[in-house]
């Protein structure tokens, strides 16, 4: 539009990391003359990571308050007032869970790629029950096998499982039967019993029966999620989630009758042709339910969703304007924030908060932000993060995709090696 604008500054070549400093001097030069020519002012700044809590919290752990927090973190990065205060809050949750972590304790990650169709929005592995059909028994076959060897790894090593997470995917996706083998064999290659956190991903509501239900809580596990995502059936059917409202509530009602005490209620803001009325309608049925925690993720569109095709237009709502309604809601019914991400594409650079009722938050999703644990994958898309006393940390991917998974299985399991060697040099 032809506006100009100039700004300057000075750094020292004296200071300490001259070039880094450069560098952040620079981007928030740019920053400050786009801000200016676009009139858009992104509440997190220029501050980029997914973890903006860990940089609180080390900042915490110098001995800053939270408005010598906020001043720095505005100074340097331009983050608002309101997001240094939800990272600061948030931190202060987190920090007794992360203090009380155990040591020789690790957690596993058992991953399920299948959902009964795919949301537009998703980015994640997920396949279809209907285009997966094929692959579910030898996937089955394979992920036992994957459990066996893990068990005896930790058995090795003389570890002990701290939380187990099954996610994917939606697990319940599978069929009574099939579940009940993961599960039962789970249960026979680790020892559970001093376990303080079981999840099952039970998000979609249309996959949730009383069999199923029964079958998860005889095997122990403690909090599941059944995610409404919104209720408002009509964003629903253009998201491709084949369920509506309905049975997000009767799913629920199910699984407390059952007696789960910990569930936690997924949503997402900025949701195509969803509005802000109707955004806060989600949010007030969801509070209405009294779930124990409710985590809302704003809207991140990456290249493997569908959606990314189509586009999104968020023109005539304001994302922010839901994500700090359901900030002001949630507090004031007693959910706190406990866990927080960031990604990018996320519509309005906005991020994930994880909000629950206190002592209800999730060990394993503050765990896997903080990188504080090791965390044992199993599956295909599952990732073994390997974490040592003093922080290091090394990754060893499965295979992206089911058929991968299958296909190199063998070859797969002869990187568990690395594992034991991890642990040889660092334990
Ligand atoms: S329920 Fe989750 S994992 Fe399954 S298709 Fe939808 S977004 Fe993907």
């Amino acid at each position: 539009n032809g506006k100009t604008f100039r700004k300057s500054a000075h750094i020292s070549n004296n200071c300490e990391n001259y070039r880094n400093s450069c560098e952040l001097e620079l981007c928030r030069l740019i920053y400050i003359c786009l801000e200016k020519i676009t009139g858009i002012s992104p509440e997190w700044g220029l501050l980029t990571g997914i973890r903006p809590v860990k940089r609180v919290s080390a900042l915490m752990d110098k001995g800053m308050t939270e408005s010598e927090i906020s001043q720095f973190l505005y100074e340097k990065y331009n983050v608002s007032r309101k997001k240094s205060m939800l990272a600061f809050k948030t931190a202060v949750v987190q920090r007794p869970i992360i203090k009380n972590i155990r040591k020789n304790y690790v957690s596993l990650y058992i991953s399920v790629p299948f959902c009964p169709t795919r949301c537009s929005y998703c980015s994640f592995v997920s396949h279809s029950m209907t285009s997966a059909s094929k692959l579910i028994p030898d996937y089955i076959r394979l992920l036992c096998r994957e459990l066996e060897i893990l068990g005896d790894i930790v058995k090795n090593l003389d570890l002990k499982i701290d939380t187990v997470y099954f996610g994917g995917g939606t697990p319940t996706s599978l069929n009574p039967a099939q579940l009940e083998i993961l599960m039962k064999k789970t249960y026979e290659c680790f020892n559970l019993s001093e376990i303080r956190e079981y999840n099952i991903e039970a998000g979609r509501p249309d996959t949730i029966t009383q069999q199923k239900l029964d079958t998860i809580k005889k095997f122990g596990a403690t909090r599941i999620s059944i995610n409404p995502q919104t209720f408002n059936d009509d964003v629903l059917k253009i998201i491709g989630r084949h369920h509506n409202s309905k049975q997000t509530v009767n799913a629920f009602r199910l699984a407390r009758k059952c007696g789960f005490e910990n569930i936690n209620m997924d949503i997402i803001a900025g949701l195509p042709s969803d509005t802000n009325e109707s955004f806060h309608k989600t949010i007030d049925k969801a509070v209405c339910l009294d779930p124990d925690s409710i985590t809302v993720h704003t809207l991140t569109v990456k290249r493997s969703a569908s959606l990314y095709q189509d586009g999104i237009n968020t023109d005539n709502v304001s994302v922010s304007e839901m994500t700090d309604y359901a900030y002001n809601t949630l507090l004031k019914n007693n959910y706190y924030p406990y866990y927080l991400y960031r990604q990018k594409n996320t519509v309005e650079n906005l991020e994930n908060i994880g909000y629950a009722r206190k002592n209800k938050e999730s060990l394993y999703n503050i765990y896997i932000m903080d990188e504080i644990q090791t965390i044992l994958g199993a599956g295909c898309a599952a990732s073994t993060k390997l974490v040592s006393p003093d922080g290091k940390i090394k990754r060893v991917h499965n295979y992206k995709f089911p058929y991968e998974y299958i296909k190199n299985f063998d070859e797969l399991m002869k990187k568990k090696s690395e594992i034991m060697d991890f642990y040889k040099q660092f334990f």
